[in-house]
């Protein structure tokens, strides 16, 4: 567990080591504007943070992309197809797992990839829904005009495919059960991300991703958003990044 000083010393190591914390912003699940959409993009705006927003395209509102095309912060990714899950029973939930046929699988994401054409400023990285997917399907999505992906966890590699660059985010506010972990867990992730990047244990350029679900977040959520937005933009070593810059530096 950590606390905001905790955060607050790693990043004072950056400073001293004259080099930037990348950090970047991921918020899932995002079909149509809702109040709480609204509001995580307000925060982004008043913190002057970009967003990265996974969008799920099958039944995503055209209304959706208009809305964000107002929002010069806003980016939009690539959330599966239809984020159905195909796992077999007792299996850890996934739509693009190892199982289906690969074939129906790449012709979802190539609808997918159509659906959000019209969206202004969609960038084209794929967000496999519960971050996870048949590794093999990397190869392929330059293919369908898909050219990075981003999961959870430290990156394997920069670009593990050719033509697929990805990056990765590190701290999800939720436990799997969809509750809030808790402002010095999520504060926890990050610093040890910082931390094994600083010291060359995980790739060092990977930007430090925060992942949120606006659709789940409560009053306690909402309030570490902010803070953390504050806090860290407010800090000489942090530089905050978005878009295509994520994936493509
Ligand atoms: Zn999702």
């Amino acid at each position: 567990m950590a606390e905001w000083n905790d955060l607050d010393r790693e990043l004072d190591a950056w400073r001293t080591e004259g080099r930037d914390a990348t950090l970047w912003w991921r918020d899932d699940d995002a079909r149509q504007m809702t109040p709480a959409l609204e509001r995580l993009l307000g925060l982004s705006e008043e913190a002057g943070v970009p967003i990265a927003i996974a969008v799920v395209p099958l039944g995503a509102e055209p209304g959706l992309g208009e809305c964000l095309s107002r929002r010069p912060l806003a980016a939009v990714l690539q959330h599966g197809y239809a984020h159905v899950n195909h796992a077999p029973a007792g299996s850890r939930k996934a739509e693009l797992g190892p199982g289906r046929d690969a074939e129906t699988v790449l012709a979802e994401l190539a609808e997918g990839r159509r659906l959000l054409a019209p969206f202004d400023g969609a960038l084209p990285v794929l967000v496999p829904p519960w971050n996870r997917m048949d590794p093999s399907l990397l190869a392929r999505l330059p293919a369908i005009g898909l050219e990075a992906v981003s999961a959870y966890k430290p990156r394997p590699a920069p670009e593990p495919a050719p033509g697929v660059r990805c990056a990765n985010v590190h701290a999800d506010l939720f436990h799997m059960k969809g509750r809030f972990i808790g402002e010095r867990a999520v504060l926890e992730l990050i610093v040890d991300h910082l931390a094994a990047r600083r010291k060359g244990m995980v790739d060092r350029c990977e930007a430090t991703g925060l992942l949120t679900h606006h659709l789940d977040l409560d009053d306690a959520c909402w309030a570490f958003v902010r803070k953390f937005l504050r806090r860290t933009r407010d800090h000489a070593a942090v530089r905050w990044i978005g878009g295509r810059e994520v994936f493509w530096p």
